[in-house]
């Protein structure tokens, strides 16, 4: 069957697809441990749940504008202006436009700023929806990785060397899906003042910004503690799903300059409408209760933090010489393997197939973040599965054992 030039280089999510596999192999009665998913193991906090469920009992069950409830752009927009108040920002609502889960935010932003014979930097390893996105809007992706052993970050050397006239965007992620790097406040001043300086729009992804490994507890930086003047054209994507575990309510946003949000909201309006109603109450009401949130984010961090050096010390002493980048956020562990390729294995899909096959541990190929050297491993999951899950790498093909 013929299908149309837009999706001539679709790819399914691979991230999607391993935990479809994983779920189905569950099901069918396989002892799975599941390190593929991206999301928070943790329920939704039940006084933003019960939000939701008021919203439906009172009617909260219609069409809301195009770019979201107003309440909740202000709210999105005032939560921004807590980092940014002192930087010369002024994000209002009318810069908000709530989307279904961050990835619509990307998506919309990709459709509306790129377009044929653009192309579009992505800061690679890339979180695997980038490339696809970009090339869904007919722009060329272009990977650009930073040294292995700075995390992969990016600086303008490094841009500038990839960059060509038809530059028109970058595609950003701190803390970074999968390598969980996170950019200083000066590295992404650096970057950012490249962009401005060259006309190049920046998005920004900063769905795991409250997920930092900070002493102090401090979001990870993002462009909004940065001052204003600093920042040309951008879009910050972030939402509710990591932080707030809620992943399945599908809410997220794109902050950005009015007049690009006018754009991201008219193509909404004829894609999805809006996001979900009762889900956009949800997030209303978890981004109005501040100091609430910050208790129930500080306690997912902390476990995410305690279970991230569980399971690097368990990989390092079970599976000596497999290099691990050390994430300063997010919840994923990019581990490299390639030193165990060889023997029919001969490459990232083979390595997480035959640890899937052997062990019942699923993992993602680095290959779908654009580099098969590496694996992700998800820790967003309980101590004592994390636990088992080391204990049958350490005796597995794949790790060596
Ligand atoms: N960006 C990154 C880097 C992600 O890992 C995800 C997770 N799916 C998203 C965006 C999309 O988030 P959402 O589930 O809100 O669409
Ligand atoms: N962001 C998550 C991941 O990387 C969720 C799956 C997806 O949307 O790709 O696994």
């Amino acid at each position: 069957m013929d299908f149309s030039s837009n999706i001539a280089r679709l790819r399914p999510s691979a991230t999607i697809a391993v935990s479809t596999l994983a779920k189905k192999l569950k099901t069918e009665g396989r002892d799975i441990i599941d390190l593929s998913a991206g999301e928070p193991d943790f329920p939704t906090p039940d006084w933003i749940a019960q939000a939701g469920i008021r919203a439906i009992r009172e009617g909260h069950t219609r069409y809301t504008p195009a770019p979201g409830l107003p309440e909740l752009r202000s709210a999105v927009a005032a939560s921004m202006m807590r980092s940014g108040g002192g930087k010369g920002w002024s994000v209002t609502s009318d810069g908000v436009v709530v989307t279904c889960g961050a990835k619509q935010a990307l998506y919309n932003a990709c459709m509306a700023l790129f377009g044929p014979g653009d192309e579009v930097m992505i800061a690679t390893p890339y979180w695997t929806s980038y490339p696809q996105i970009v090339s869904l809007a007919r722009a060329e992706p272009v990977f650009v990785a930073g040294p292995e052993e700075g995390g992969f970050r990016l600086d303008p050397e490094i841009l500038e060397a990839h960059r060509t006239p038809a530059t028109r965007g970058l595609i950003l992620c701190s803390p970074s899906n999968p390598t969980g790097a996170v950019y200083s406040a000066e590295e992404l001043q650096a970057v950012a003042r490249w962009c401005r300086d060259r006309g190049i729009h920046l998005l920004s992804d900063e769905i795991y910004r409250r997920i930092h490994f900070d002493e102090a507890g401090a979001p990870a930086p993002g462009l909004m503690d940065l001052d204003a003047e600093d920042v040309g054209s951008a879009v910050i994507i972030d939402g509710v799903s990591k932080a707030y575990a809620m992943t399945g309510w599908r809410i997220g946003y794109a902050v950005t300059s009015p007049e690009i949000a006018k754009k991201l909201g008219a193509l909404q309006s004829h894609s999805t409408s809006n996001a979900a109603t009762p889900s956009q109450m949800a997030a209303l009401e978890a981004l109005s209760r501040p100091d609430d949130a910050d208790r129930e984010i500080a306690a997912m961090v902390q476990a995410f933090r305690r279970r991230r050096d569980q399971v690097m010390a368990g990989i390092r002493e079970a599976l000596p010489g497999l290099e691990i980048l050390e994430p300063g956020g997010a919840f994923y562990l990019f581990i490299r393997t390639d030193s165990r390729y060889g023997d029919g294995i001969d490459g990232s899909e083979a390595w997480c197939s035959d640890l899937l096959e052997e062990v019942g541990v699923a993992m993602v190929p680095g290959v779908a973040f654009g580099d098969d050297r590496f694996v992700r491993l998800s820790y967003a999951t309980s101590d004592a599965l994390l636990e088992e899950a080391v204990r049958r790498l350490a005796r597995s093909r794949a790790g060596g054992g």
